[in-house]
């Protein structure tokens, strides 16, 4: 039996980056797979086809409504769903196999096959059993499914059926405003499904900056999404061949909304891909893994990182957390900086977030500065016809130190990352505000947000 330092469970952003970083720190290092192709959700089902199909559909939309203000006359738009989808799954090919060809290139054994691990320090999989120093947990996560409402997969259905419907559905109902909800919804609306989203909480992005939340409802609700907050849903029937989905508002009335399809897109739980955590010691708590600073578990030799530890269910998370792992095992300083960590909704416009938000800083008690700037008034917004969203920058009142950037515009998930970069070094909106920015840029209300938190705007009165 051949031994290993690592062993890896799950090839997703967690568990590819870890063993990448692992064998490049002299590890030997064994990767385990069930999906044919690597990238786990974040490739194959998540973040990747849902971000092929929104910008198929922006595309859409873009020729739709407003190639004739940029002076374009084009002929009526026809949609071709299948060659939509054959794009995504190219996009999703490419990059699944340059996966596969990291881990040749890095030395890591693939094995494609569900492991479990019968003790710490072994893993059996596709009938051979592996010897193994360490074990890293980095199986990921699922729909959550409601109890009442299972999915059928066609009618009733969650994030990875809403990625590969066939046709645009007449009526699109999605319970749940998170980011992924909202997303799909936003593919499907563009396309021309009737796009209703019920949410039991009193807004989306509950988390977020609530300038930010309210700039996101108005302009998805100009897009022709609608929303029921405070509705919770309760069944569903069928009626002549028409889902009916049953729910009730904050004072009891019962309510009732009409689709073809269903997307519960309510959260994703850990999925542990049949390891029997109880037998093996390690501990769970709300349903994930408990893991101290050094990921390790409450069994020896065995860790966990990504979607089945506590903190948000994002790819990036998974990966740095994979890294800083690897570093660990091999004697390094490892390091999450999750004061850092972004948040991005990748609709149109797009939101971005980083760091604290003025609610939190407030119930914190916490002095702080503010500097907004428009993207209505920026020159390349508006070149671009682009102008709704802003930028802000929030910074502690006293050392000016970056504390928060919340940003709703074109191009916002590249933009917050001039602002993380300067929080990692623990920078001030004035370092951010006194430096060089192209012009004309989009970035410029970046700065122009960083200049009127620690002074003045020049472009804004
Ligand atoms: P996963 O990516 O889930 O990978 C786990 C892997 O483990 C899977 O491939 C699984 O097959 C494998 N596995 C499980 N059990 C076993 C076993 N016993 N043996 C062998 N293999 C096993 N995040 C972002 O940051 N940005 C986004 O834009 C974004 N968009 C998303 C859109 C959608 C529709 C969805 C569903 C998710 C999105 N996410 C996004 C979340 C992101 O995909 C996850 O946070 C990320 O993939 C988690 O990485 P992970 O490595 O923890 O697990």
């Amino acid at each position: 039996m051949e031994a290993y330092d690592l062993g890896v469970i799950g090839a997703g952003p967690g568990g590819y980056v870890a063993a990448i970083k692992a064998a490049q720190l002299g590890l030997k290092v064994v990767l385990f797979e069930k999906r044919e192709r690597l990238g786990g959700t974040c490739l194959n089902i998540g973040c990747i086809p849902s971000k092929a199909l929104l910008s198929s559909s922006h595309l859409y939309a873009q020729i739709v409504n407003e190639s004739a203000s940029h002076g374009i006359r084009l002929g009526k738009a026809e949609l071709d769903i299948p060659a939509m989808m054959k794009r995504k799954e190219q996009v999703v090919e490419k990059l699944t196999g340059g996966i596969a060809s990291l881990m040749k290139g890095n030395k890591v054994t693939v094995v494609r096959a569900e492991a479990s691990v019968p003790a710490p320090g072994r893993i059996s999989a596709g009938g051979d059993e592996y010897r193994v120093k360490n074990i890293l947990l980095a199986t990921g996560s699922v729909p959550v499914e409601l109890p009442f409402m299972p999915f059928d997969h066609s009618s009733i259905v969650d994030s990875t059926d809403a990625l590969a419907f066939e046709a645009v559905p007449k009526r699109l109902l999605v319970v749940g405003a998170g980011i992924i909800g909202l997303e799909l919804g936003s593919v499907w609306a563009r396309l021309g499904s009737e796009v209703e989203v019920v949410e039991l909480l009193d807004d989306l992005l509950p988390d977020w900056d609530r300038q930010a939340a309210k700039l996101m409802r108005r302009e998805l609700t100009t897009q022709g999404l609608k929303f029921s907050f405070k509705t919770k849903v309760t069944g569903v029937r069928n009626e002549k061949n028409e889902l009916i989905l049953e729910a009730e508002d904050s004072s009891g009335k019962a309510r009732e909304f009409r689709g073809e399809k269903i997307l519960v897109a309510v959260g994703r739980k850990p999925a542990y891909g049949g390891i029997d955590l109880e037998s093996l010691g390690v501990r769970t708590e709300k349903g994930r893994i408990v893991t101290d600073a050094d990921f390790k578990t409450s069994a020896s030799g065995i860790y966990a990182i990504g979607d089945l530890i506590s903190g948000p269910m994002l790819a990036h998370k998974a990966e740095e957390e994979g890294v800083a792992l690897a570093e660990k095992l091999a004697g390094k300083a490892g390091h999450v900086n999750y004061a850092a960590l972004p948040g991005v909704l990748y609709t149109h416009p797009e939101a971005a977030m980083v760091g604290r938000t003025e609610e939190e800083l407030k119930a914190e008690q916490r002095p702080y500065r503010k500097g907004v700037f428009q993207f209505g008034v920026n020159g390349r917004a508006l070149a671009g016809g682009e102008s709704a969203g802003f930028a802000k920058v929030l910074s502690d009142a006293e050392t000016d130190r970056i504390l928060g950037v919340h940003i709703v515009g074109d191009h916002a998930s590249d933009l917050i990352h001039e602002a993380i970069t300067v929080m990692e070094f623990s920078g001030s909106a004035e370092d951010l505000g006194r430096s060089f920015f192209a012009h004309p840029t989009l970035s410029e209300a970046v700065k122009e947000a960083a200049l009127a938190a620690y002074d003045r705007g020049i472009h804004s009165l």
